[in-house]
């Protein structure tokens, strides 16, 4: 990661943070709780929300705009996924055929803790630009899928976010996918446990 970008980060993403905790901590005053919420960004542009339905655990997002390259979802601290700062099946789904309907190439999953405050952000870049293989990838998560749908739903998807964690390595390693984690400031991601945590309180706090 170039040493130099640094301050430019920052200036660039410190309006999306303002933003995502602004919805986080709105979310925290009237429900209780943080629910996910999903944004849209144009090169150098703001971010723009664009959810149809979320949860705590899902969402629903409405479609890109021409000349969007950015999608940001949030994880938020107790979600269903285990994979905590890393990409849900789903995810990894939705990243592929974004790219296929919008061209939407980034995917960013922001970290938030129980204070609604964002504690770290992964970026997820799609490297392939042959559509034949994003519909390979595609069609072999659709057949995954599908053997498994016969399973107990809690067991399906919990099986689904251990394929998603294998996908998520594989991509990588195979270069299909380049992925960076930047904490924010007062965090570090823990390789050991995929999330971010605190650099003062080490790693025990996140361990679910
Ligand atoms: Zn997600």
């Amino acid at each position: 990661m170039p040493k130099n970008k640094g301050a430019s980060r920052k200036t660039r993403w410190g309006i999306p943070k303002r933003v995502v905790e602004g919805f986080a901590k709105r979310d925290l005053r009237h429900l209780g709780w943080i629910h996910e919420s999903g944004f849209y960004k144009k090169p150098r542009g703001n971010l723009r929300y664009g959810t149809e339905f979320r949860s705590r655990t899902s969402l629903m997002a409405k479609p890109a705009k021409k000349g969007e390259r950015l999608f940001l979802h949030t994880h938020p601290e107790r979600a269903a996924t285990a994979n905590c700062a890393l990409p849900s099946f789903n995810d990894l789904r939705g990243l592929l055929t974004m790219y296929k309907e919008y061209g939407i190439n980034t995917w960013v999953i922001s970290r938030v803790n129980e204070k609604g405050e964002e504690i770290g952000r992964t970026f997820l870049k799609l490297r392939i630009k042959d559509e034949k293989k994003v519909n390979q990838l595609i069609g072999y998560m659709e057949r995954l899928e599908r053997s498994l749908k016969d399973m107990d739903i809690e067991e399906r998807e919990k099986r689904l976010e251990i394929e998603a964690h294998k996908l998520f390595r594989k991509w990588r390693s195979d270069k299909l996918l380049s992925v960076k984690f930047i904490p924010m400031q007062g965090y570090r991601f823990d390789e050991r446990i995929d999330d971010f945590v605190s650099v003062r309180e080490g790693s025990v706090k996140s361990r679910r």
